[in-house]
């Protein structure tokens, strides 16, 4: 086993924890979005695609005999800091949570773009062919979030707005 196979392995274990901590994000905004639908059925549909995700990788990892020991914790922690920044800002959480997912949706593409990177220096064309698939569909998730963006936040202001009129007659 040659250091380039450690590191894709040590990366891949990463991107395991990676998804795990997108589905908890996914499905912990799930409930607060109920008043946008597109939104809440764009995330879904991520949710469920993270969830594929996570299982072609760990096929990835079973198929290239690299153990879960090593799974490290720097994703959790960077995951924690952007679910407690929407808590911090009562009533804007919609906006927060797409602020949020936008972020880690290009974390993950960056994640996959350096794994791709590195398989093909390893010539590992098979597990380079599934993680050039998982980072289209987080490209796709972060250019529908984007479009989605202008949207959501006049969405989001209008509503308060009529909020606020609603609690002052
Ligand atoms: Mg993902
Ligand atoms: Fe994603």
């Amino acid at each position: 086993m040659t250091h380039i196979d450690d590191r894709i392995n040590e990366w891949l274990l990463d991107a395991h924890a990676m998804e795990e901590q997108a589905e908890s994000l996914l499905s912990g905004q799930a409930h607060r979005i109920e008043s946008y639908p597109e939104l809440e059925r764009r995330m879904n549909q991520h949710l469920e695609e993270t969830r594929s995700q996570r299982k072609r990788l760990e096929a990835c990892i079973e198929r290239r005999g690299a153990s879960r020991s090593a799974t490290k914790d720097v994703i959790g922690k960077f995951t924690a800091i952007m679910q407690n920044m929407s808590g911090l800002f009562a009533g804007d959480e919609v906006v927060k949570g797409v602020l949020a997912s936008y972020a880690f949706e290009h974390m993950e593409i960056a994640s996959y773009r350096i794994l791709i990177a590195a398989c093909e220096t390893a010539g590992d064309h098979e597990t380079k062919s599934v993680l050039e698939e998982i980072c289209r569909e987080e490209e796709q998730m972060a250019q529908w979030l984007s479009d989605a963006m202008p949207e959501i936040t006049r969405s989001h202001l209008t509503r308060s707005e009529a909020d606020l009129s609603e609690a002052k007659r």
